[in-house]
This record gives C-alpha cells, structure tokens and sequence, in this order.
C-alpha cells in the first residue's frame, strides 16, 4: 500500500476538503484538488464541476491541462497534485501524460467504491485501478484516516443525498 500523510501534507488536503465543500455546495460531487510546486506553493485550484460543465470536468484532468498549458516539462515534474480521492484512470493518465510529479490523496478509489456501495448508488461505468498502475514510477502518498478520511466520506454522503 502507498505511504502515510505528513503533516505537511494534511495542510494541502484541508485545503482540497473546502474545495470539495465548495463543490457540493454548487450541486457537485464532492471532489477538490489543488497543485503545489516544489517551494510549496499552490499553483492551481479546482473542484469537481461535473454539474456545471461535463460528466469529465474532475478537478484532477482539469490541473493537468493548466499544468501542460503553462509550466515547462521541469517545473512539471517538480509539482505535487493533492487531491480529496485517488485518481480515476481518466485523470491519472493525464497525471501520467503531463509528467506531473507526486500524488498525495486523502481515499483511495477502493474506499469511495465502498461508500458508494453503502449508500446503494449505482456503480461508475468503469473500472478503477490503483493509480501505480497507470502512472510509471509515481511517488504516492495516502489514503489518510481519522478526522480528515471521515470528513470527505461525510461530504460525499452529503452529495448524494442532494441527488
Ligand atoms: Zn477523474
């Protein structure tokens, strides 16, 4: 399994979970993202907007299209992407195909699979893998757990209720 949370972190995922509140708030799911260089400052920002745009507007695709639009292949590389869930395979191959640099989630793809399952919502129309195998040679970090792991399911669940 990927690695544990640092403090530093659990600092940029409360920031991706207001993001994601954000997103529920308008009517989304409840996903946020942000991406960070490597003197650990957020670049960009973004939150599902599935709602309001398209079935593929996840934040994630979203920070690597601005990603590839304006930093360099070395600036790339050196970013870390913190988001409230792993990586679908849509978003990790463009994670992948960008070149970003590390990824650090807060739930796993299995966990909100079995949330999702609990509240007897119909199942997504793909398979989900762990990102390590789309993304060569990713440095992962996650999933996260106590407060911070309760609060995103807490969000989620709060999504689908407003279906
Ligand atoms: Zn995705």
């Amino acid at each position: 399994m990927a690695n544990k949370l640092t403090e530093n972190d659990i600092q940029y995922l409360k920031r991706c979970l207001e993001l994601a509140a954000e997103a529920v708030n308008a009517g989304d799911e409840a996903f946020g993202s942000v991406l960070v260089d490597d003197s650990g400052t957020i670049i960009t920002e973004a939150r599902n907007r599935v709602n309001e745009k398209t079935v593929l507007a996840h934040p994630e695709i979203d920070l690597a299209y601005g990603a590839a639009e304006n930093l360099t292949e070395k600036e790339r590389a050196a970013t870390t992407m913190y988001t409230t869930g792993e990586h679908c395979p849509m978003c990790a191959a463009a994670h992948g195909w960008v070149g970003l640099g590390a990824l650090v989630y807060l739930s796993s793809a299995e966990q909100l699979a079995n949330w999702q399952k609990e509240s007897a919502l119909p199942a997504a129309p793909i398979n989900f893998l762990p990102v390590e195998e789309i993304i060569k040679n990713i440095a992962v970090r996650g999933p996260g757990d106590g407060e911070l792991l309760a609060e995103i399911k807490r969000l989620h669940q709060k999504s689908w209720l407003s279906d």
